[in-house]
C-alpha cells in the first residue's frame, strides 16, 4: 500500500475465495489439447451453423466438455465440436532453444498477437505437426503458436526419485503451478531438462516439472542423507506488495535466498512494465508472483469496465514477462467487493499482521510488529519499495528461522489450510 487514507480497511482478516469459473482456464488448472481424427467443422453455438473447417489431426484447446459436443478454441475461433471426432492427443517434447526468447501467438503468423513467451530450456509440449514455420505447443496454461526454429530435440536422462519423500508433479517451473500428479520415492523418470531448479520428467504416466532437488542419478549409489531439517509443521507467508524495484526487491531476493525462504509478490502492473526481468527473476527463483492492480487504484471506486481493465492489463503485463497469469490477487487498500470477486478466476489473499513498512520505514518498527504478532499460518504484509523494509528483512527471517517457521508462497499456505 503506498497509501492508507481509511483505517476502516486495515483489517487483519484474510479473505480466501475460490470461485468457480467454468468458461475461463482456472489458473490451477492445466490446459487439455485435443487433436481431431478426421475432416470435421468447428459449429456455432446452435450447433447448426459452421464456423470454420478443419482438416485432420488438428490440434485444439478444449474449452468444456458437454455429452456429444465438445467447446473447443482453434486459433481465433470458439465453438462445438462432435466429441468423437477428438482424442487426447499425445505431444513430443521439444526443448526450447531460441537466442531470442520464442513468444507464443494466438495464431501460426508472425503478426499475430502475443499470448506468451517460453523460457530458454523448458520443455514444451508439441501438438500435431508445424504447418508453416509454425508449430502449436503447450507450456503449463499458456498454448498457442511458436515459430518451429525456436525448438530442438532434447537429450534424455535417466533419474531416480529420490527416497526422501514423493515428488509432486507441476504444469511449469513455478510453485504455484498446477499439480499434474505425484511421483512416488524410488521412482525411475526420464529427465529431459533442468532449468533453475526445476527439471522436466516424463513417465509412461505423466509428464511434466519436479523440483530437481528431489531427484538423483540412479547410477549414485545411496548418498550420504543430508540431516533432516527438524520440522515444526509451522508455515508463514511473506508477501510483498507493490513492486518490483530494480533496487529493493533484489536486495530482497538475496535475503530471501539465504534463508532458503519462498515469498509472495504482488506487483503492479505499471512497475512490472518497466522492470519485466526483475519480475521474471524473482519468479524464476520460485517466488509466488500475484496481481495487484495496473496503478494501485482503489477498485471500489471503479467503474466495471475500468476494473476489468486494472486486472486484466496487470495480468497481461505479468504473462509477457513470466509466460503465466498471476496466481493470486490482492486489491490496493485491501478494498474489494463482490463485483470484484466476480470478476477474479484467482483468490484474494489479504494479510494477518500488516507492518506498516511503508507509514513508519524504520527497519526496527517491522522487525518488531513481526516478532509480537508471528504464529502459524500469518500472512505478513511488507513493500519491495522502502530500502529500509529489505534491510529489515534478514532479522526477521534469522528469528523466524530459530523458532522453526518455514516461508511459504501465499498458495501453499492456503493450501495447508484447505487440508
Ligand atoms: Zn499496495
Amino acid at each position: 500500500m503506498k497509501k492508507i487514507f481509511s483505517s476502516l480497511f486495515t483489517i487483519l482478516c484474510i479473505a480466501i475465495i475460490f470461485l468457480v469459473c467454468p468458461h475461463s482456464a482456472h489458473a490451477h488448472t492445466p490446459i487439455t489439447i485435443k487433436t481431431t481424427t478426421a475432416e470435421t467443422d468447428i459449429f456455432n453455438e446452435t450447433l447448426q451453423e459452421k464456423i470454420i473447417s478443419l482438416s485432420k489431426a488438428t490440434p485444439l484447446i478444449v474449452l468444456s466438455e458437454k455429452d456429444d459436443w465438445t467447446k473447443v478454441q482453434y486459433k481465433t475461433t470458439t465453438g462445438y465440436i462432435k466429441s468423437e471426432i477428438l482424442k487426447s492427443a499425445s505431444p513430443q517434447y521439444m526443448l526450447v532453444n531460441a537466442k531470442n526468447e520464442p513468444l507464443v501467438r494466438v495464431t501460426n503468423t508472425q503478426q499475430s498477437d502475443i499470448i506468451g513467451k517460453l523460457y530458454i530450456n523448458s520443455i514444451v509440449e508439441v501438438y500435431g505437426s508445424a504447418s508453416t514455420d509454425f508449430v502449436f505447443v503447450k507450456y503449463g496454461n499458456t498454448a498457442g503458436f511458436v515459430n518451429k526454429h525456436a525448438l530442438v530435440q532434447p537429450t534424455a536422462k535417466a533419474m531416480t526419485v529420490k527416497s526422501s519423500a514423493d515428488l509432486v508433479v507441476r504444469s511449469a517451473a513455478s510453485p504455484s503451478s498446477g499439480e499434474i500428479g505425484v511421483l512416488r520415492k524410488n521412482a525411475n523418470v526420464t529427465m529431459l531438462t533442468n532449468l533453475k531448479g526445476w527439471a522436466f520428467v516424463a513417465t509412461d504416466e505423466l509428464s511434466g516439472y519436479v523440483l530437481a532437488s528431489g531427484l538423483k542419478s540412479p547410477d549414485k549409489k545411496a548418498e550420504a542423507p543430508k540431516p533432516p531439517k527438524p520440522k515444526s509443521g509451522k508455515k508463514i507467508a511473506l508477501t510483498f506488495d507493490d513492486g518490483p524495484h530494480p533496487k529493493v526487491t533484489m536486495q530482497i531476493l538475496k535475503t530471501l535466498e539465504k534463508y532458503d525462504a519462498k515469498a509472495t509478490f504482488f506487483v503492479i502492473g505499471q512497475e512490472a512494465k518497466k522492470y519485466p526481468e526483475i519480475l521474471k527473476t524473482v519468479y524464476e527463483a520460485g517466488h509466488e508472483i500475484g496481481n495487484h492492480t495496473f496503478n494501485h487504484t482503489k477498485l471500489t471506486t471503479l467503474s466495471l469496465k475500468q476494473m476489468k481493465g486494472q486486472i486484466q492489463s496487470t495480468d497481461a503485463v505479468i504473462n509477457a514477462a513470466i509466460g503465466q497469469n498471476a496466481t493470486v490477487f490482492r486489491p490496493p487498500y485491501g478494498a474489494y467487493n463482490k463485483t470484484i470477486v466476480n470478476q477474479l478466476n484467482v483468490p484474494i489473499v489479504m494479510w494477518t499482521i500488516d507492518t506498516l513498512d511503508w507509514k513508519h520505514r524504520d527497519p526496527e518498527k517491522t522487525v518488531l510488529a513481526v516478532n509480537e504478532q508471528a504464529k502459524n499460518g500469518s500472512i505478513i504484509l511488507m513493500h519491495d519499495i522502502h530500502q529500509t523494509t529489505a534491510d529489515a528483512l534478514d532479522t526477521i527471517l534469522s528469528a523466524l528461522q530459530k523458532q522453526g517457521y518455514e516461508f511459504v508462497t501465499a498458495s501453499e499456505l492456503l493450501e495447508v489450510q484447505k487440508r
